[in-house]
């Protein structure tokens, strides 16, 4: 199969030039093949699947990024249940969710692979029989899925633990959701320390996987667990089959909504996703009694029967539109998810793949809709205020939330670059527009809206130079570094207005500037790194990347896209700055001198004093 390792060899019989494609062989490769197709019931591997099979069997640590549905499991099921690797005996799987836990374990069990799920719902008797099975000479258990805690706790685990590694019995640490070991993945809770498995049980291999692909989480997960030099499998998270786009709400939405639907063809399933129960109900029945949409809604708040009816009703077509929560959609598999429209704005852009991820996995053209009102003065706010004034979140959480959902404010505002490029970017992986093929409305619009290229090289070199100006002790993030550009003195002890540098950006608009510190984030003139501090969290923040030499010499220029009819700067030459006057918000106005057209959207002129 194409996706298989090969390797290019001349052959001595033949001509020259002529090579022909010989697969590399393990000595277990012969058991795998065999095993997928009479155990897994599966004709062939999906990308990267026996790369990282290959890896682990041959006793390395791996680290696997795929894409939710993407085929993760298999990665670690299937050599759970070889015994020609290097390693052998009992797969420990660490899950976070019991649910999880519980589905793979049952799902093994249908197999006819033996496999215990080792949680806190385990009755006394259970765990004896477990313990007594595990602690066998050859034990006949192939995996053990445990939670976190269970491991982190001690106790009968941890003797299990010790006595495969005598018995050279332990195959292989798989980390499962791993990105919840990183503070900058979901809700990590501190005590959930693995990184003293590669102390405690040296030379068992460490598999990670998980489906969060930001750089930091990337570099935070291999350092948490002390597999720094594994084997790195990344897979491409583009969907080329879905198309983004996002809406302005207002006045009519619904109508267009509506509209939107009734052009899909008949029978279309979709999800539209609310932030709150409330929304949910009556979005739901405003479809139904208003419109004659056949609608329902999905929220945890229903009971557990009252939800499984109407997942069901929904995958068999009994009615078209599910109006949800994001409590909706986790190991839902519906391949045939024809449009996913958010109603309220996802609380992280990594969430919003995720969610959007559910629309077209048969690989039909979908659509992907994200309602924005005016994000920054409204929706967002609101979700921001929410976010400050939860007191079941720790101050970290709060900065963690509201550092994701300011992600999603600039998605919304970026109205310059391929939607489809921004979300891929997100995720450390550079896609070049071209290939969007007006896949998002950034890229269709590009077509029918003017759109300028300016050269920023300039300000992009004193970027670079404001960056090089902190020295080691005064680590800069880039939000940081976007308000020493900007000349905001930004929170006291800092120091930005230290820097040599400091406002040589003051005419930058906030969301241009992060998009052009992004942008050089993305070019590689600028990197981020992850230091943990001494409370045990981790912070990204910049330094100069490999490219940085390039622009500094001038051998390499930086244009970025400008929508013609919105500002990019607002130039407050010294005239300009004398003559601001007060509107009747009490804002300062600054006037725009002639670089910049005039501004005649309300909305980014209110924007452009965030
Ligand atoms: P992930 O953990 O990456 O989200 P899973 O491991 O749960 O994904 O797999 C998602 C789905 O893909 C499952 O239904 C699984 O059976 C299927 N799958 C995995 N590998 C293959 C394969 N090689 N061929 C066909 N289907 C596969
Ligand atoms: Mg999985
Ligand atoms: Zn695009």
């Amino acid at each position: 199969p194409a996706s298989s390792p090969v390797k290019s060899v001349a052959s001595q019989h033949q001509p020259k030039n002529r090579t022909i494609q010989v697969e590399i062989k393990h000595p277990w490769t012969k058991e795998v093949d065999y095993k997928l197709r009479k155990m897994f019931k599966l004709p062939n591997f999906r990308k990267l699947q026996k790369e990282a099979i290959n890896e682990t069997m041959a006793g390395k640590d791996v680290f696997v990024l795929m894409p939710t549905g993407g085929g993760k499991s298999l990665t670690y099921q299937l050599p759970a249940v070889c015994s020609s690797g290097k390693t052998r005996g009992v797969t420990f799987v660490v899950s976070p969710l019991i649910s999880l836990i519980n589905d793979q374990s049952r799902h093994l069990t249908n197999l006819g692979i033996p496999a215990i799920a080792y949680t806190g719902d385990l009755t006394q008797k259970d765990k004896n029989t477990a313990h007594e099975e595990l602690m066998r000479q050859e034990p006949y258990t192939k995996v053990v899925y445990v939670t976190p805690e269970m491991l982190t706790m001690g106790g009968h685990i941890k003797h299990i633990l010790r006595s495969l590694l005598q018995k050279r019995r332990l195959a292989r640490f798989v980390i499962d959701e791993a990105h919840c070991v990183s503070q900058w993945g979901h809700d990590v809770s501190p005590d959930l320390r693995l990184g003293d498995l590669r102390k405690d049980y040296p030379g068992v291999p460490i598999m990670a996987l998980t489906a969060t692909a930001q750089n930091k989480v990337e570099e935070d997960i291999i350092r948490s667990l002390g597999i720094k030099g594994c084997a790195v499998l990344r897979q491409s998270f583009n969907r080329p089959n879905l198309h983004y786009e996002v809406r302005q709400k207002k006045k009519g939405l619904l109508e267009e909504i509506v509209g939107f639907i009734r052009t899909q063809p008949q029978r279309s399933s979709g999800i539209i996703y609310c932030n709150s129960r409330d929304n949910c109900e009556n979005l739901a029945k405003d479809l139904r009694d208003n419109y004659g949409l056949e609608a329902h809604h999905y929220h945890a708040g229903m009971s557990k029967g009252d939800r499984r009816k109407i997942q069901e009703g929904w995958q068999d077509h009994q009615f078209e539109i599910i109006v949800a929560t994001i409590a909706f959609g986790m190991g839902i598999d519906k391949p045939d998810v024809r449009y996913v429209i958010h109603h309220s704005l996802p609380r992280s852009l990594e969430g919003y793949y995720q969610e959007t991820g559910r629309a077209g996995r048969d690989g039909q053209p979908s659509q992907c809709i994200l309602c924005e009102f005016g994000v920054r003065c409204l929706d967002g706010k609101k979700v921001l205020n929410q976010i400050a004034m939860d007191t079941n979140l720790s101050r970290d959480q709060k900065d963690r939330q509201k550092a994701a959902m300011g992600e999603v404010l600039r998605y919304c505002d970026n109205k310059a670059d391929c939607r489809r490029a921004q979300v891929l970017s997100f995720f450390n992986e550079s896609f070049d527009p071209v290939n969007c093929h007006r896949g998002c409305d950034v890229c269709l619009g590009r077509e029918e809206n003017k759109f300028t290229t300016e050269d920023v090289t300039e300000d992009a070199i004193k970027v670079i130079k404001l960056v090089q100006a902190f020295d080691r002790e005064d680590r800069i993030t880039l939000v940081n570094a976007v308000e020493c550009f900007r000349g905001l003195k930004g929170a006291p002890g800092k120091g930005l207005d230290q820097n040599p540098h400091f406002g040589v950006g003051k005419n930058w608009l906030k969301n241009e500037a992060e998009r052009l510190l992004q942008t050089l984030v993305i070019e590689g003139a600028l990197e981020e790194f992850c230091v943990a501090s001494m409370a045990g969290w981790t912070n990204a923040y910049l330094k100069l990347g490999k490219m940085a030499n390039k622009y500094l010499n001038g051998t390499k220029k930086l244009n970025m896209m400008f929508r013609q009819n919105s500002p990019r700067k607002q130039r407050v030459t010294k005239k300009a700055a004398a003559g601001t006057k007060r509107t009747g918000s009490g804002r300062v106005q600054p006037q725009i001198d002639s670089f910049t057209t005039k501004v005649n959207n309300p909305i980014s002129r209110k924007r452009s004093h965030q």
